[in-house]
């Protein structure tokens, strides 16, 4: 380890003596501008990356699940559903083998549920007709449900070594920052340039680099320009606009919790399945939706606050007892199920977030944070 450190440490005083005869000229288009950049972002990524299980591993499939997880996902959350995830489908037949509710079950609470949907599809391909094995190539992983352009480049060079740059929102900002080019240009030059930059000797830790760079230090609003390794080389240090992210809405969205206790141990909860072709977790199951206008603050259980896309969402859960199922919306697909199997059940996130806090299921909830809690036991005469 002190070696370790002393090595880097003696490569970063070869860099910035390299660096002190270079003249800098903020630019990339040159060679020897981009083997500099090259060599400074690599050396601080082996200096600095962060410890992530999907680092530790080259088994591709695992790579493959990490990069479907960490779409439009912070890493953070996705650390434990991606430890649950590899634990019960630890290799592609097991993925392959199981049935898409018990996929979308493992996958609740991490949102944007077609990822999982298309994971599972393309698991039982490569377990089908590919013989188990992932595609090497970026241009083959695309064949595959649900693999797009940036996973597809940053699969093939993670796991197989393909000189692909992967270009995820991240990789654009710094490429976007270190070139000065306008927000409005077009992909196809974010990604020629980034491929110009790639490293062809390691593309999977260079795409991580670059990745990890956009993630922890050039950050959307104020990027720490001066922990920059490559900041020599940026033409904008930071003074440079970047497209402005959606603005966020609010809206309130009530939901009833009814339990009913048919003997000692024996207690089920009522819920409602989402239909098949809604737009958005489509199957799922849920509690009640009620309409909006209907928080009487005399039921309130639960209030919580719960992000989906673009929106923030002011939740409340309402307490009914169990002879008032007839006093809700209509709904066909309503059922009373049983408390103990509810974490086999594809929930939503917002559904196990509930769930979490009433005291019906355990573990961790990784989305929005808690404002009150009524616990469910005292809230009489509805729990008796
Ligand atoms: S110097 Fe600043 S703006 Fe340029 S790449 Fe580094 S963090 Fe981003």
């Amino acid at each position: 380890m002190v070696v370790a450190k002393r090595l880097v440490s003696f490569q970063g005083d070869i860099l910035r003596r390299q660096q002190a005869r270079i003249q800098i000229m903020s630019e990339l288009t040159g060679p020897a501008q981009q083997r500099l950049f090259r060599r400074l972002l690599l050396a601080w990524f082996d200096a600095h990356a962060r410890d992530l299980p999907w680092r530790r591993t080259a088994d591709p499939y695992a790579i493959w699940v990490s990069e479907i997880m960490l779409q439009q996902t912070r890493v953070n959350a996705v650390l434990d559903h991606y430890a649950r995830f590899m634990a019960r489908f630890p290799t592609i037949a097991a993925l392959a083998r199981a049935e898409e509710p018990e996929v979308l079950a493992v996958w609740s609470g991490l949102g944007y549920y077609r990822r999982a949907r298309m994971l599972h599809k393309a698991a039982q391909v490569v377990a089908g007709s590919l013989a188990g094995k992932v595609p090497e190539t970026a241009e083959a992983l695309r064949e595959l449900p649900g693999i797009g352009e940036y996973t597809s480049a940053a699969i093939a060079s993670i796991a197989f070594g393909d000189s692909v740059a992967a270009v995820d929102g991240n990789v654009e900002r710094v490429v976007l920052r270190l070139t000065a080019m306008e927000p409005a240009a077009n992909g196809k030059r974010v990604r020629e340039t980034a491929q110009a930059l790639l490293d062809r000797d390691r593309p999977g830790d260079f795409n991580q680099s670059m990745m990890e760079l956009g993630a922890v230090i050039c950050l959307p609003k104020n990027p720490l320009c001066l922990e920059c390794p490559v900041q020599m080389l940026c033409r904008t240090r930071g003074e440079h606009p970047t497209t402005a992210r959606k603005e966020m809405q609010t809206k309130d969205a009530n939901y009833a919790f009814l339990k009913r206790e048919k003997r000692r141990n024996f207690v089920e909860i009522l819920l409602e399945k989402r239909p098949s072709d809604a737009s958005l977790m489509a199957g799922m199951w849920e509690l009640p939706h009620l309409a909006a206008g209907t928080a009487d603050p005399n039921r309130l259980l639960l209030s919580l606050r719960h992000s989906i896309t673009t929106t923030n969402y002011k939740v409340s859960i309402l307490g009914y007892a169990p002879d008032e199922e007839q006093s809700l919306p209509k709904s066909k697909a309503r059922k009373w199920i049983k408390a103990e199997a509810l974490a086999d059940l594809p929930l939503t996130g917002l559904a196990r977030k509930a769930l979490k806090r009433l005291g019906f299921l355990h573990g961790t909830v990784s989305n929005g944070s808690l404002v009150k809690t009524t616990a469910a036991d005292a809230f009489n005469p509805l729990f008796p």
